[in-house]
């Protein structure tokens, strides 16, 4: 489980990140990577794979400070919770159907139950990652922390931890929970006699999870076939996620696949090389720009919205939210 927290640095992933970028370089001879300013441009391989505008950016000196902080506090809180969380839903689980059918059946075990136990998993993860992220997005409350995320105005892979340091026990709980349900599911049906199959020693879908994770939050766009970015999100489709832009807000909320945005109407497959300005927008950007800004973020907006009357986030909150607070994903 532990592998799934999003928050670690993956060496190989970012090697592979780059390898598949220098492929999509020659590829698409130059063009289809993106510029600080979110517009796609045609560039020569060097600022193709490290722009320098986006890793000089103060955004990208940021998700440092922030992710070396909210690494710094995982310890005090990830190994408690995954222990209790985990475990506490897993044996519930089995609990549960060992009271609605009785003992378990005990099924044999190959390689591919196996592999649907590593999909279900991974399944139970997306949609409990799309669960809370969507209500993230809306709430008022809990968008005061998520929007560090969004506040970031350019994409490097460190982005994808950039996280204000409340958000991690909620992502950590919720994955938690999620493998904990399949693990009780699948330990019920096979007698606790299977594990899931695996690759480079990680459940086999998580580490493609892994590596989208790492592309998603690169600033070169790797798209799918249209009919496959139905069913999986292409990496270029999490920038739409970090556009500014009205149509872009709140689409595209699941980790891996598209099913869920799918089902709730958040899909959101855009245009070749189409154009997704990061960051929360021009009119509160300012005030999340620095390390402390962003950590004194939601403590900020908590505030306001005790203290009432002119909070941004008073209202609704799917209408509020976006229009007012900035416009965000
Ligand atoms: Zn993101
Ligand atoms: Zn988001």
């Amino acid at each position: 489980m532990a592998a799934n927290i999003p928050g670690d640095l993956h060496w190989d992933r970012i090697l592979i990140t780059l390898f598949i970028a220098i492929l999509l370089f020659f590829y698409y001879q130059g063009r289809g990577s993106k510029g600080a300013d979110g517009g796609e441009r045609k560039v020569g391989i060097l600022q193709f794979l490290l722009p320098m505008d986006i890793y000089t950016h103060v955004s990208a000196r940021v998700d440092i400070w922030l992710w070396v902080l909210e690494r710094f506090l995982r310890p005090f809180w990830a190994v408690a919770l995954f222990a209790t969380v985990g475990t506490f839903t897993e044996q519930s689980v089995i609990v549960g159907l060992e009271f609605l059918f009785g003992g378990t059946p005990a099924v044999e075990t190959n390689f591919v139950w196996m592999l649907l136990y590593a999909l279900v998993s991974l399944l139970c993860y997306d949609f409990i990652f799309y669960v809370i992220h969507y209500t993230m997005h809306k709430v008022p409350a809990l968008w005061a922390i998520h929007k560090i995320h969004h506040s970031a105005e350019v994409l490097t892979p460190l982005t994808r931890s950039r996280e204000h340091f409340l958000a991690g026990p909620i992502w950590a709980t919720g994955s938690a929970f999620s493998f904990g349900f399949a693990a009780g599911l699948f330990a019920y049906l096979f007698d606790g006699g299977i594990t899931q199959a695996t690759l480079f020693n990680v459940g086999f879908f998580s580490f493609l999870l892994g590596l989208t994770g790492a592309f998603r939050h690169y600033h070169v766009q790797l798209r799918y076939p249209r009919w496959l970015e139905k069913w999986i999100q292409s990496p270029a489709m999490h920038h739409t996620h970090h556009s500014y832009l009205r149509k872009h807000w709140d689409t595209n909320m699941a980790a891996v696949t598209s099913i869920y945005d799918r089902m709730f109407g958040t899909l959101y497959i855009p245009e070749k090389d189409e154009y997704t300005p990061w960051g929360i927008g021009p009119e509160t950007q300012d005030e999340y720009r620095t390390f402390w800004q962003n950590t004194a973020g939601p403590f900020r907006d908590w505030y306001k919205m005790v203290a009432g009357g002119s909070s941004p986030q008073a209202g609704s909150a799917s209408e509020s939210v976006p229009k007012n607070d900035a416009e965000a994903t």
